[in-house]
């Protein structure tokens, strides 16, 4: 018996006749890019996050590069984020030009701490990206007010957040634009590449519709230099068929967090914590052990499979070598990277699995 850290055929199997139908209706229909099911998905996105507009791309990455042009970020600018993330968060603000200004987390959160954000402004800095790690939204309260004082614009990475709250707001709602991924993986997983950009305002959300497609206004009409980061339809339906079921599973989600948190009490782990204006979708399950990889190995064992995310913070990645970042910078930072461990989480991961991996952890930690 092998339990694994996401189990994609699972949810397939919970939803079949659903995930079928929508897969057969566009090769019937043969319209494959953009059209009728991408409009359809994006209206419904938008409704479940609670913004004005959705604009669904060809992954998450595609939509914070789209986010960072959409301000104008170019070579000379600074935007500052978090260097515990996906490297995509940084990558996207290297592809326009601007430096990535790293900085550490909040060592309960594990989310971009405030007052570093606050230290790290100069006067070439434009953005910040919060990212909302592991589904819990960052301290958007503080996050914004700085950027108010400082005139700077804040790009949610929500690419793990689909249905977070934070105070009774939807993550995607908070900052001035926020970047959604459906990689298969994510709580809102397409079967393939897929993101979206979300924003309550009209100018914005044109542009980035403009830009997500060559730059066009109609057919062969192009007004600005644009990308090919369309969304396509195949995805789109699935996406579709899968998000009338997203607030159960993510409810399902933190049913069996509190369940983990209850049977790991009393260990040497640390577990997540979350502050009560927070309501995390649990993208990740995160624990930390300084054996953790010894750990990680007890449970390969025993056919539980676990992940780190991540092990490497961006400020030591050979990539940002020329941003000259040396260890040390980051310490609340290095220490996650060295003890977090991820374990298995998934809506359809029943009592009884959650029991067997606790059963696991116990036999190795005090
Ligand atoms: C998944 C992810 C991305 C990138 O999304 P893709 O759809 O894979 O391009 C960006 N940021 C974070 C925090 C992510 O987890």
């Amino acid at each position: 018996m092998s339990i694994p850290l996401v189990d994609l055929k699972a949810q397939y199997q919970s939803i079949k006749p659903e995930i079928d139908a929508a897969l057969q209706r566009v090769v019937d229909n043969t319209a494959f890019i953009l059209g009728k099911e991408v409009a359809e998905f994006e209206k419904n996105f938008a409704a479940f996050s609670r913004v004005q507009h959705c604009i669904g791309t060809d992954s998450g990455t595609a939509a914070l590069h789209l986010a960072l042009l959409l301000f104008g970020i170019k070579a000379g600018d600074e935007v500052i984020t978090t260097t515990h993330t996906f490297i995509a968060t940084a990558e996207t603000i290297s592809l326009t030009g601007a430096r990535p200004v790293l900085v550490d987390v909040d060592p309960r959160t594990y989310n971009i701490s405030p007052r570093a954000i606050e230290r790290a402004i100069t006067p070439r800095t434009r953005a910040i990206i919060p990212v909302h790690l592991y589904g819990q939204p960052a301290e958007m309260d503080a996050i914004l007010a700085i950027a108010r004082k400082n005139n700077l614009r804040v790009i949610e990475d929500a690419a793990q957040a689909h249905g977070a709250e934070y105070r009774g707001k939807r993550a995607g709602t908070l900052g001035d634009v926020a970047c959604f991924s459906f990689y298969p993986g994510k709580n809102l997983g397409a079967y393939g590449d897929a993101g979206a950009l979300v924003t309550n305002d009209d100018e914005l959300a044109a542009r980035a519709r403009m830009l997500r497609d060559h730059g066009r206004s109609e057919k062969y009409t192009h007004q600005i230099v644009g990308y090919g980061y369309r969304l396509d339809a195949l995805q789109a339906a699935i996406l579709g068929a899968k998000l009338p079921h997203l607030d159960a599973w993510n409810a399902r989600r933190r049913d069996i967090a509190d369940y983990y948190t209850e049977l790991l009490t009393n260990t040497d782990l640390v577990l997540p914590d979350c502050p009560a204006h927070i309501t995390p979708i649990y993208h990740i399950y995160a624990v930390r052990s300084n054996n953790r990889d010894a750990l990680q190995k007890h449970l390969k064992a025993r056919g539980i499979e676990t992940g780190i995310h991540y092990p490497i913070p961006l400020h030591l990645q050979p990539v940002y070598e020329n941003l000259g970042y040396a260890r040390g910078d980051f310490p609340h930072a290095e220490q996650i990277a060295a003890e977090e461990l991820s374990l298995p989480m998934y809506p359809e991961l029943t009592n009884a699995q959650v029991e067997m991996i606790v059963d696991a952890v116990r036999e190795f930690v005090a």
